[in-house]
């Protein structure tokens, strides 16, 4: 049966959220370019140069030293494919060569899981320590990641998809450690009313089409056009949040930062 987003139940957004990550899976990344003609790779690029800060270089080597402690540990929820852990990755080598920083990605669709690490197997991070996949849900993430953990909680086109956002950011709170950073990137809302026809557009018929034409799959490409339509601007979200982090997580010392790519 195929019904709207917009139309579905909160208790059966997780399982729908899964069969779509399912399907696209396989072609994601060919996707993710084909139709944001090649911008999410600079959102994500600016992202991601926001959020990491000045590392030391490398002290340790990251393979065979039994000694080995991360300097920097990061969290990639709603990972995917991999795509902000390796430009994490990427940018700590090539700008400090820095080589200690690591990152483990969670998300809740195995299928994805599965293209990031084929995709890790191509690069040089490839069985080191620097990288892991682990499968798990943003809303009660899995206990081995400890309280005050973490350094960076990254969390990119993924919130969205979440059921309930207040689980989402206290679950952050709690693995993140006191004076770590907290990093949400999501679509916003075209202001331009020229840019926005186009927009429309280009979202409700090109991107639908392009699914069924790609992957075979129209409805998966619908739901995330009708997500992102649902979403709230990142103005409306940061309020709500800030309400969110008085009540529900009481004093925030962590930096809190949104950043909205203008699809
Ligand atoms: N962050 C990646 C990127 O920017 O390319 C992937 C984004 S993809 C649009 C959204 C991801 O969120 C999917 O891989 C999906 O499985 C994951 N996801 C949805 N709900 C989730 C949840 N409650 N917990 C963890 N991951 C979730």
């Amino acid at each position: 049966t195929h019904f709207g987003f917009k139309e579905v139940p909160e208790s059966l957004k997780e399982s729908l959220v899964g069969s779509v990550f399912t399907s696209v899976s396989p072609k994601y990344d060919v996707l993710n370019d084909s139709m944001s003609l090649g911008v999410h790779r600079l959102w994500k690029d600016s992202f991601v140069s926001a959020l990491l800060p000045k590392l030391p270089p490398s002290m340790h080597s990251p393979t065979g030293d039994k000694e080995w402690q991360p300097s920097f540990r990061c969290l990639d929820v709603a990972g995917g494919t991999g795509d902000i852990a390796l430009r994490i990755l990427d940018r700590a080598r090539e700008k400090y060569g820095n080589r200690d920083v690591q990152v483990e990605i969670v998300d809740l669709n195995e299928g994805m899981l599965h293209e990031g690490v084929k995709r890790v197997a191509q690069t040089m991070y490839y069985n080191t320590p620097q990288i892991k996949f682990t499968h798990g849900n943003a809303q009660s993430l899995p206990t081995h990641i400890a309280d005050n953990s973490i350094d960076l909680y990254t969390i990119a086109f993924g919130i969205r998809n979440c059921t309930s956002l207040p689980a989402v950011l206290s679950e952050a709170y709690r693995v993140l450690k006191p004076g770590g950073r907290l990093g949400v990137l999501e679509f916003g809302k075209v202001s331009n009313p020229l840019f926005r026809e186009f927009y429309k557009q280009w979202s409700f018929s090109v991107i639908p089409l392009m699914g069924q034409i790609l992957a075979g799959d129209r409805d998966s490409y619908q739901y995330l056009v009708e997500s992102i339509e649902k979403f709230p601007t990142y103005k409306k979200q940061a309020s709500k949040s800030e309400k969110c982090e008085k009540e529900v997580l009481g004093q925030i010392i962590r930096t809190g930062f949104a950043l909205s790519g203008e699809a």
